[in-house]
């Protein structure tokens, strides 16, 4: 069943602000809370989807990818289906718009030390818009770190090893006491380890891993915008404590292209012609992402006119429909005329005038416009 969009759910427009979407939330959830409803089939199907709305919407960065990316965006579920085509690509490299939100683990409140999950990475990827159209396979070199030889992960030098964190005992928090509250803290002095390095491994300086450079395969898919992603798991960070990696984010940004202006699925391009074909009207070549096109201008084509031509744009990733390719006409005025065409464009001139006002009417109407503002 196809989800409802969370606007609708918490019935707010799209522009609510965090109040509203609040206020909304808080009065469906006591319409729909399942003790207050406990004859109601349906009362708990509603209270989640209510709250699940409430939950993407009161979280700035879910509220931005729901608006973006719509429920792909903030649904870990529905990333790869949506994505289409874009799945198996070389390494991990799995799908976009996926998960991008999954939590981590990040527990450990109890005894012992904390586990971190790595931090994500992000790797900004320059293309071009005929390589965004059609998708294209590419290398990129990422860091990445191994545990380090010397000293097998611990990061104390050959023959010593690692103590307990005198600080915390270990535990890898400390409490604060803050006025009435206590405040469990990370340890400031071994960072959550619950160990520290008194003769740090020379190698990695006693981090117990060594940064290098790898090269990872990236499938960017046909139809990818500017400002996507994609998400390569466990590519990010190394956690701490043996928490898991955090994911590397390939953030796609296009070129500007020297012909098309790229409008989500939709191309835009200026075509100039001669004033000779904007009159007497034929056919006209244009380029397209995917080989030469032609369309035909009537007669009396004025400058600025619009010639849509269906499908010529770009097949969007998320929509898999080709866009539009709108042609912008600009009437060009002739220059550097020698005395020949200028002696022909007057006695042209001349034919015109003697045809009267509606060979310009656009002139006409001007000038009658003129003629009422003086009087
Ligand atoms: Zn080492
Ligand atoms: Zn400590």
């Amino acid at each position: 069943m196809a989800k409802r969009d969370y606007y609708e759910v918490l019935g707010v427009a799209k522009n609510a602000s965090e109040e509203d979407i609040k206020k909304a939330y808080r009065k469906l959830a006591m319409k729909h809370h399942p003790d207050r409803n406990p004859d109601s089939k349906t009362a708990e199907g509603k209270f989640k989807e209510v709250k699940e709305a409430y939950e993407m919407l009161s979280d700035a960065q879910k509220r931005d990818a729901y608006d973006r990316y719509g429920h792909a965006g903030v649904d870990p579920n529905m990333g790869g289906g949506s994505a289409g085509g874009a799945g198996g690509f070389g390494d991990s490299f799995g799908d976009i718009f996926g998960d991008i939100f999954g939590g981590g683990a990040r527990g450990g409140r109890s005894a012992g030390p904390q586990v971190y999950r790595g931090a994500d990475l992000r790797y900004n990827l320059e293309i071009t818009l005929e390589q965004a159209a059609h998708g294209f396979d590419t290398t990129i070199r990422v860091p990445t770190w191994d545990a380090c030889e010397t000293c097998h992960g611990s990061g104390a030098k050959a023959g010593t090893s690692p103590s307990t964190c005198s600080t915390c005992g270990g535990h890898g928090q400390v409490r604060m006491q803050q006025g009435f509250f206590s405040i469990q803290q990370t340890c400031p002095k071994c960072h959550g380890t619950g160990k520290t390095i008194t003769d740090p491994c020379p190698p990695c300086g006693g981090a117990g891993k060594i940064k290098r450079n790898k090269t990872l395969e990236v499938k960017i898919p046909a139809g990818i915008d500017d400002g996507m992603r994609i998400r390569s798991s466990g590519n990010g960070e190394p956690g701490t404590n043996g928490g898991p990696s955090g994911d590397l984010y390939v953030e796609v940004h296009i070129k500007q292209h020297t012909v098309f202006q790229r409008d989500g699925d939709d191309l835009h391009c200026e075509i100039p012609i001669s004033f000779t074909k904007a009159a007497l009207g034929g056919d006209i070549e244009v380029p397209t992402l995917s080989g030469k096109a032609s369309f035909s201008i009537p007669e009396g084509t004025q400058s600025g006119k619009t010639f849509r031509l269906r499908s010529k744009g770009i097949k969007g990733v998320r929509s898999g429909y080709a866009g539009d390719l709108f042609c912008h006409v600009v009437v060009e005025t002739p220059v550097k005329l020698t005395e020949a065409q200028k002696a022909s464009l007057r006695e042209f001139e001349r034919l015109t005038l003697e045809g009267g006002a509606k060979h310009s009417p656009q002139s006409k109407s001007w000038m009658d416009k003129v003629k009422g503002f003086f009087e």
